[in-house]
């Protein structure tokens, strides 16, 4: 039983190190995903992937900084969450690790239905997830925030335990998430962005993902990215 385990999982690595990023993938099945992911993919009903989907996720699988662009409703949550599932499986993350990844949305709402999709599409794996958007009680949320892999987060809470949660360690964290980056910046968040990403190692893999490109955005990207990506799915492509 444990040698399968090894095995799948070292076929899994060879077989995203050999994904060919010029291929068109369509159904999540063609994908190098780990059988827990393609199982919470199959019992939400996803099989298709959308377009900023197939742009987004075999560059991300590779561990490459994204900075993707499409309109609300297009499938951005899956274009992120998979490879944060996927990068942290494929390392074999466990609660030893800490933070493995941190996801920033400007709003609790839809802090929340991120980490609704991720509880789905995320359920067999093992990790344990967290919202932290505030509107409860401080000392609880920092007794459990130490035992996360993955949080969902807005950005003045996050920072708030981060600057005053010392049990908190941040040290070990691979992937960053800005989800709604034109959001996050037309609500004011900036410095609040700012200082989290102080706290966060400098090798990590970000991922940006915006409706819009505007110039704050920008500003952020060019704050949090490196050699990214671009990945844009326009009205008329
Ligand atoms: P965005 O963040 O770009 O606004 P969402 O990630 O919220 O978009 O997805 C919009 C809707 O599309 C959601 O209802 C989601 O369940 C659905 N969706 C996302 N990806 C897929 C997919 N691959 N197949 C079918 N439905 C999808
Ligand atoms: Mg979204």
């Amino acid at each position: 039983k444990r040698k399968r385990g090894v095995d799948e999982l070292s076929s899994l690595k060879t077989a995203v190190e050999k994904l060919d990023l010029k291929e068109d993938f369509s159904e999540f099945s063609k994908l190098p995903l780990s059988e827990f992911t393609k199982k919470g993919l199959k019992a939400s009903h996803f099989t298709q992937l959308t377009k900023i989907q197939s742009k987004a996720i075999p560059l991300a699988l590779k561990a490459r900084d994204i900075l993707g662009a499409a309109k609300t409703g297009s499938g951005k949550t899956l274009a992120f969450l998979i490879p944060v599932l996927e990068n942290l499986y494929r390392q074999q993350w466990s609660s030893d690790h800490g933070l493995g990844a941190l996801i920033i949305s400007p709003t609790r709402e839809l802090a929340a239905q991120i980490f609704q999709v991720l509880r789905r599409v995320g359920r067999y794996h093992a990790f344990s997830a967290g919202l932290v958007i505030g509107g409860k009680d401080t000392q609880e949320e920092q007794e459990r925030l130490a035992r996360m892999n993955i949080l969902v987060c807005t950005p003045g809470r996050m920072l708030q335990h981060l600057d005053q949660t010392a049990a908190f360690d941040v040290g070990n964290l691979e992937m960053l998430v800005l989800d709604e980056a034109d959001r996050i910046m037309d609500m004011g968040f900036q410095s609040s962005v700012d200082a989290i990403i102080e706290h966060l190692p400098k090798s990590r893999q970000t991922m940006l993902f915006s409706a819009t490109q505007t110039q704050k955005v920008s500003y952020l990207a060019r704050l949090s990215l490196r050699d990214q990506e671009y990945v844009g799915v326009h009205e008329d492509a």
